[in-house]
């Protein structure tokens, strides 16, 4: 995997830095704990731990401007990061607030927001989840219906959410509701940041089909915000949701994870027999279904790579970052499946416990390969769905890129 991409000597420079510092400092604990997760947040008790140690070295805030706490990294050297964590099977990090809000705060946030918040988004006090979808309120999430009514200093906010992912983790989310219901949908909606810690916050949770607790419901009752937590102006909401669904589409880097999955899969298949004497390695159909899905990825990694450039050079991700979430959700979907093949009738076998490792060392969990794979296989057809689904990232390449 090293030299696939050829990187300038000062980037190499970094990633050996970089690839020094998990070999030291990354337990075997939470890679083992990472590679027995079938979600795509690990749970709060390795990933935090992980978020302590990178905050102690101060690379937590690592895609954040210098100004705000963070590392002042290119994109390039974020994107080394991303990699070689993804290859040493570092835990996921709470994107939500690492990412997403803080992305807004530092945009669209008064320097008092900035203060309070972003902060406490580094060194794990606040948990934040996305309360943006609703029940019939997904694709068209314009038709929002939750409420926030102006009283005084406040806003009372009534409504319920759903999807919400890690809500059953959160002490805070950012949230979308109507703030003017005479306006046109977009114009009426506000972005507001909600502490969870109050009465009239119900958080109920839904099982997936795999077994997982990752999303839930949220229902809100009379929550009061005050209004030194609305994020932007009154109305202003919609604009800001883009900007924050834009960087969650193209914002992340989805290659360096699926690539380091594929190299993965390929070490299992040569340990597993083909049924025919040979390694499922060496099978040539399997072989091949491999080494398909690496072109892809790689190729995916170059559009991301290029996205990145746009991004040194202050642009934004723009509807590419559909093309990418579209092309990463299919290869996602077709990694986890061919992984799930490779382990044959055992593919079979579901295992709901949750999490996979933890009663038994997370090696003992992981050499039951096929639990984990099942357990992926089911759990990434989400990655249709959240962020946006497939025919709606579909319509946005058709209306912005195609102009059709
Ligand atoms: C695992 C998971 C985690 C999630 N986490 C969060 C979260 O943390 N916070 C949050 O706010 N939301 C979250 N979501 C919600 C997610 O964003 C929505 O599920 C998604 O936007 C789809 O909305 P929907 O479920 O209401 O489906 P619908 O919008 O009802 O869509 C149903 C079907 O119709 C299709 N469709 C809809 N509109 C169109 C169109 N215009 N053109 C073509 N086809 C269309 C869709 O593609 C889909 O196949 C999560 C979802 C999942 C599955």
């Amino acid at each position: 995997m090293d030299d696939e991409l050829d990187f300038a000597p000062e980037h190499r420079q970094f990633r050996d830095g970089i690839r020094q510092f998990l070999a030291s400092h990354l337990p075997e604990r939470l890679r083992a704990g990472a590679r027995a997760t079938p979600t795509v947040f690990a749970e709060p008790e390795i990933g935090r731990e992980w978020q302590r140690i990178l905050y102690e070295k101060g690379w937590l805030a690592y895609n954040w401007p210098r100004e705000f706490g963070g590392t002042g990294w290119s994109p390039v050297e974020r994107y080394i990061f991303e990699k070689e964590c993804a290859l040493a099977n570092a835990p996921g990090l709470p994107v939500l607030g690492l990412k997403l809000l803080a992305s807004v705060l530092c945009a669209y946030g008064t320097p008092a927001q900035q203060q309070k918040y972003l902060p406490k988004i580094l060194s794990g006090e606040h948990y934040w989840c996305q309360g943006f979808s609703e029940p019939g309120a997904g694709s068209d999430l314009a038709s929002l219906k939750t409420r926030a009514l102006r009283d005084g200093d406040h806003f009372i906010v009534n409504g319920s959410k759903i999807w919400t992912t890690h809500a059953h983790f959160a002490d805070h989310m950012f949230c979308l509701a109507r703030t003017d219901s005479t306006a046109k949908s977009q114009r009426g909606i506000s972005f507001l940041l909600i502490d969870m810690r109050q009465p009239g916050v119900t958080v109920r949770p839904i099982i997936t089909l795999a077994g997982d607790h990752e999303v839930n419901e949220v229902f809100l009752k009379n929550v009061r915000v005050d209004v030194s937590d609305l994020v932007g102006n009154e109305g202003e909401g919609w604009t800001i949701a883009k900007f924050l669904l834009e960087n969650e589409r193209g914002g992340s880097c989805f290659a360096p994870k699926l690539l380091a999955d594929i190299a993965r899969l390929r070490e299992e298949a040569a340990r597993e027999p083909s049924g025919r004497g040979a390694s499922l390695g060496l099978d040539p159909l399997f072989a091949t279904q491999l080494a398909l899905l690496e072109l892809e990825a790689q190729a995916l990694e170059i559009t991301e790579l290029r996205i990145l450039e746009q991004l040194k050079l202050g642009q934004r991700p723009g509807p590419q970052s559909s093309i990418v979430k579209l092309v990463a959700s299919d290869l996602r979907t077709q990694v986890d499946t061919l992984a799930m093949r490779a382990f044959g009738y055992y593919g079979l076998e579901l295992e709901t416990r949750r999490p996979l490792y933890g009663e038994e060392s997370p090696e003992a969990v992981y050499s039951k390969g096929a639990q984990v794979a099942a357990a992926r296989y089911l759990n990434s057809q989400a990655w249709t769905i959240f962020g946006g689904s497939d025919e709606v990232q579909l319509g946005i390449i058709a209306k912005t890129v195609l102009m059709i």
